[in-house]
């Protein structure tokens, strides 16, 4: 569905020697022609990294404001004057790191907010969902998922610039990667969703990527799973070469 796509998270690290590394590798990287690559840098790294990344990996924000500029102290806006001008293209939005930790949900509702923004000043949307291990436990992790893809779906109106990520909380940063059956139920499920609520064209078009422990030697396995169109990799973002070998899995 659609083309491949994989976005490395690089979350709250990094300093200025080891961005520059990672960029070089990451310029230095064969990748493969047929895939979105996409960096999301720590806010205060992204002019470094646009400056120094080549064309073919795109930029996107980690967070951004739910709205208009203005009094907002330490807030960053989407919009062409801040992230849009900085050379982002994309922006994180729903990252369970951010539900859980920092406290934003679908009830405020703050992330649908930042989404209908996003997308109005044409800043695309990787936006991300996923259950914790007590819900998945719970037999509620469908449940969960189709909660928060309705909160995304109260804000937005057209589902082109839009990539679900599909997260689920336990596997992130454990090193427990969902085995392919269980991230490939839930895409099918999540594209089921979207035929019975939005359309069939958008349940074919959307491309549903999964995160959480991604590697470079699981990689492959999931990627041959018919409903998994790419990735979020987190802490195997911030090794250039693994991460280049995940881009390449595509299959
Ligand atoms: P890890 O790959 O480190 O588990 O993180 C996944 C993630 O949260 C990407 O957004």
């Amino acid at each position: 569905t659609g083309k491949f796509f994989v976005g490395g998270n690089w979350k709250c690290n990094g300093t200025k020697d080891s961005i520059s590394k990672l960029v070089a590798d990451l310029n230095n990287a064969k990748l493969e022609n047929d895939v979105d690559v996409v960096v999301a840098p720590p806010f205060i790294y992204i002019d470094q990294v646009n400056n120094l990344l080549t064309d073919r990996i795109d930029i996107s924000a980690q967070n951004c404001w739910v709205g208009k500029g203005g009094a907002f102290t330490g807030e960053i806006r989407s919009r062409a004057e801040q992230l849009m001008d900085m050379g982002c293209k994309w922006v994180i939005l729903g990252h369970s790191e951010r539900r859980h930790i920092i406290g934003e949900d679908d009830q405020v509702p703050f992330i649908g907010k930042k989404t209908s923004y996003a997308l109005s000043q044409n800043l695309k949307v990787i936006a991300c969902i996923g259950e914790k291990l007590e819900e998945r436990e719970a037999g509620k992790t469908f449940d969960v998922c189709f909660q928060q893809m309705q909160a995304f779906a109260d804000s937005i109106t057209s589902w082109e610039n839009v990539v679900i990520a599909y997260e689920p909380v336990w596997a992130i940063g454990t090193g427990k990667v969902a085995t392919p059956e269980q991230a490939q139920e839930v895409h099918v499920a999540v594209r089921d969703w979207f035929k019975k609520n939005i359309s069939a064209e958008v349940a074919s078009s959307t491309r549903i990527i999964y995160g959480g422990s991604v590697n470079g030697s699981n990689c492959s396995e999931l990627a041959k799973q018919g409903d998994i169109d790419g990735f979020l990799v987190g802490g195997a973002s911030l090794k250039g070469p693994e991460f280049a070998t995940i881009v390449n899995s595509v299959t």
